[in-house]
């Protein structure tokens, strides 16, 4: 009996025990199991993250290389000067470098600060201007023509002349008379009083104004040598050439601003655009560029400057 007591107390132990271990692992199986899973998963999400981030940066390194630090501001930057109506895919890292000096102005004013070359100092990277533009041909604070530069030019007949044995490029001279002649017809008296200048001519009037105004004053409205306009037989200066005439009050001017561009003129040096053509307002200076050019910068008021660098140069 006694035994049979003992066997008795065996079984219950063994059944205690068992029943204990399959409780525990039950618990294991819920909770230890179900943590470790959530454990697991989340080490896989951060590991995820670890990944992506380390791509990012691998990403961010390779736009370094190429791009010297771009940010989304930069981006955004780049972006709106794209959208600008005169804007030149070779002047972006200047537009961003002049933009970075001068963040008070527009978009717009940096497109055409810098496609007129106002980054640059007048008279710095000067290079030769490209006569195969024929009339097109640009001559400016940055563009020159060299010394033994003369055009096809034909003398000027005195009733378009002041000045007797006055010489002009020959296609311009033609669109000349047309303009003169049709402006008669209104009674209006237009004529020449300067056209071509040789380079030698330009030297001897340049080098009198720099003893009489020094270089800061001369350069405001007279041209170095090799710089001006005349050297290119395309321009001529209508009626006076003198502030002190204030062409720009007359009838005449008035007339040559509404239709010289019917014959292909332009006014070269317009009124508040000296920071960009760098010469003070000149209301008698006219250059030849063809009817269809002088019509698109007198219907969009701009510069030539402003059309050679958009549509000629780039
Ligand atoms: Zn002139």
């Amino acid at each position: 009996m006694k035994r049979k007591k003992n066997n008795y107390k065996i079984v219950l132990i063994i059944f205690i025990v068992v029943t204990i271990a399959l409780f525990a692992e039950i618990g294991y199986l819920v909770f230890y199991k179900k943590d470790n899973e959530k454990s697991i998963n989340n080490k896989e999400v951060n590991n995820q993250e670890v990944t992506d981030s380390n791509i990012d940066n691998n990403d961010n390194n390779i736009d370094n290389d190429i791009k010297d630090e771009p940010s989304n501001e930069e981006d955004e930057i780049i972006n709106l000067l794209k959208q600008e109506e005169y804007y030149i895919e070779n002047n972006l890292d200047r537009y961003l470098s002049y933009k970075a000096l001068n963040p008070e102005k527009t978009n717009k004013e940096i497109i055409t600060d810098v496609n007129c070359n106002i980054d640059k100092d007048f008279y710095t990277d000067i290079e030769n201007s490209d006569l195969d533009k024929g009339i097109l041909v640009i001559v400016n604070k940055y563009h020159a023509l060299s010394s033994n530069y003369i055009p096809n030019l034909t003398t000027m007949e005195n009733s378009y002349t002041s000045v007797a044995g006055a010489k002009m490029e020959v296609e311009a001279y033609e669109h000349f008379k047309e303009m003169v002649d049709a402006a008669k017809l209104e009674d209006i008296k237009l004529f020449n009083v300067s056209a071509y200048r040789s380079y030698a001519t330009q030297d001897t009037l340049y080098t009198n104004y720099v003893k009489r105004d020094g270089v800061d004053g001369a350069d405001r409205y007279s041209a170095r040598p090799g710089h001006s306009e005349h050297q290119t037989g395309l321009a001529s200066d209508i009626n006076t050439a003198s502030s002190k005439a204030h062409f720009e009050n007359t009838k005449e001017y008035s007339w040559l601003i509404s239709n010289s561009y019917k014959y292909g003129f332009i006014l070269r040096y317009p009124e508040n655009k000296e920071y960009l053509t760098g010469y003070k307002f000149e209301p008698w200076h006219y250059r030849y560029v063809g009817v269809e050019v002088a019509t698109y910068i007198h219907e969009h008021n701009i510069t030539y400057d402003e059309y050679y660098a958009y549509f000629i140069e780039k």
